[in-house]
């Protein structure tokens, strides 16, 4: 028996000014990991990939990994890219195997296809129309039918932040290996509702996505081979945008219908608990200085979002105005995480360890789809540390995967420890400040550029969270994004 397994993973934000050429798809290489190399890079890691490894093993399937790429959320995938780990993947299948193992996002546009993956698993339909396919998908999938229509069987994550990244896809996996086993016939069915789930209520620790999932869990603790509610990625214009839901059951297909439609419609009576209501930047400050007052220093840091500019959502991470606030504000004993700015990592890097510089900072970054120029801020400091940016994930999320920064300074105001770094990493794993010195428990308020992700490591130090409006293509303000393509009508864009 022969497997092919592959990874081709983007989330994409068509509103990013961020490109995506195929270097975006490797970490710490020029190219993606292919082959021996791609193993080593996933095996015995939290990822999708590393369980289809594992299931291929125990079943002494011969395995080929004709590509694993992945890259942090961006604008529309360069054309060159996607033919590049389409074809690699394409190209294995050509050669012959009994079954197919995708570990992808499910939210990929790229120059050419609003719907990357659709168009990913149709070729491979063409060339092998029999082949079981697996596919374990991230819960932001924007879902299409050519996605549905070619895959055998569709799992997709359960958590938010994502900390059940394997077990999505041993779920994919086992359904298909069971079918190789002539113990299962998967049928599949899905369907999508015209809503827009803000992604600052998508937590699956609140309401109402906690009893959705939780419901997921349910049908298949009932039977279901698998059952998934796809909350969607909004900042994606594009005709599909939003929530879905996924069932796979055991050659019912009656089932499988009825299952998804109760997922769509538990939804679709949840849509105004999905709708974030942001609050003004200068009243989040307010209110963090106050909550910092009634804490004990060093038990534990109030954190503070800035969750317009989040990297691991299409953001610049370079957008100053929640720092700037921090700075204006004059919050004493912060740490922000992160700014992305190469050159002033250069400039810090001539400078020195020890020296103070004065930089004009972040804000490199037009961003026309919202009509904003970049707006650098002049800052002075002390160059701390220099780093090389590269650090292991502890986890829960992503864990034993390897992370690069590139090189990653701290420039220290005398109020606030800034990392400035020339690699775009969303801050969810304590490792990321370990890797410059940083402890955040010890400080007073740490700033993130992160939406939910940063819960999954850094929660349990937060002594209280501040949900920070800033500025990026991030935002939560529907109001700021010019949607044209998104199917209409659809909440809470229209009034439904
Ligand atoms: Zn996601």
């Amino acid at each position: 028996m022969k497997v092919v397994i592959a990874q081709m993973k983007h989330e994409t934000n068509t509103f990013s000014p961020v490109p995506t050429p195929l270097a975006r798809f490797a970490t710490g290489t020029p190219m993606p990991p292919e082959g021996d190399e791609a193993y080593a890079a996933y095996k015995g890691t939290g990822s999708g990939i590393s369980a289809f490894i594992d299931l291929a093993e125990a079943a002494g399937a011969q395995i080929e990994i004709p590509i694993a790429a992945a890259a942090w959320p961006s604008g529309p995938v360069e054309d060159a890219a996607f033919e590049h780990i389409a074809s690699r993947i394409c190209q294995a299948v050509a050669r012959g195997c009994d079954a197919v193992l995708l570990d992808l996002h499910g939210a990929m546009v790229t120059q050419t296809y609003e719907d990357g993956e659709g168009e990913l698993l149709r070729r491979i339909r063409a060339i092998a129309p029999k082949v079981p396919i697996g596919v374990a998908l991230d819960m932001h999938t924007n879902m299409y039918p050519g996605m549905v229509d070619a895959a055998t069987v569709i799992a997709g994550y359960q958590t938010y932040p994502h900390i059940d990244v394997y077990e999505t896809g041993q779920r994919a996996g086992r359904a298909i290996f069971a079918m190789l086993a002539g113990q299962a016939r998967p049928a599949m069915a899905w369907g999508n509702k015209p809503m827009l789930p803000h992604v600052m209520r998508q937590g699956s620790d609140d309401s109402p996505n906690k009893e959705l999932q939780a419901r997921c869990r349910e049908m298949e603790r009932q039977g279901a081979l698998s059952a998934s509610l796809f909350v969607g990625f909004p900042n994606a214009d594009i005709h599909n945008a939003g929530l879905s839901a996924v069932v796979v059951t055991d050659n019912d297909p009656a089932l499988a219908r009825r299952l998804t439609d109760e997922l769509l419609d538990l939804a679709w009576a949840a849509r105004e608990k999905f709708v974030y209501k942001l609050e003004p930047l200068a009243d989040s400050l307010a209110r963090a200085k106050k909550l910092a007052q009634d804490i004990e220093p060093g038990s534990g840091p109030v954190v503070l979002l800035d969750h317009s500019d989040n990297c691991a959502s299409g953001g610049t991470m370079d957008t100053m105005t929640v720092l700037g606030g921090i700075l204006d504000a004059g919050l004493e004993d912060v740490a922000a995480f992160a700014v992305y700015d190469p050159a002033a990592v250069q400039q810090m890097i001539a400078a020195g360890v020890g020296s103070t510089v004065t930089l004009s900072l972040g804000g490199k970054l037009p961003m026309p789809s919202i009509g904003l120029s970049g707006q650098p801020r002049s800052v002075t400091g002390r160059v701390k540390l220099i780093s090389d940016g590269r650090f292991r994930n502890r986890g829960p999320m992503a864990r034993g995967e390897m992370n690069d920064m590139g090189p990653t300074v701290v420039l220290d105001t005398g109020k606030v420890e800034i990392v400035i770094l020339s690699d775009h990493i969303e801050p969810h794993d304590l490792a990321a400040f370990q890797a410059v010195g940083i402890d955040p428990s010890r400080k007073r308020f740490v700033m993130l550029k992160s939406r939910v992700h940063w819960r999954a490591g850094l929660k349990p130090l937060a002594r209280a969270v501040v949900e920070c409006a800033g500025t990026g293509v991030c935002t939560s303000d529907y109001e700021l994004l010019a949607f044209k393509n998104v199917r209409r009508p659809i909440y809470p864009l229209d009034p439904l």
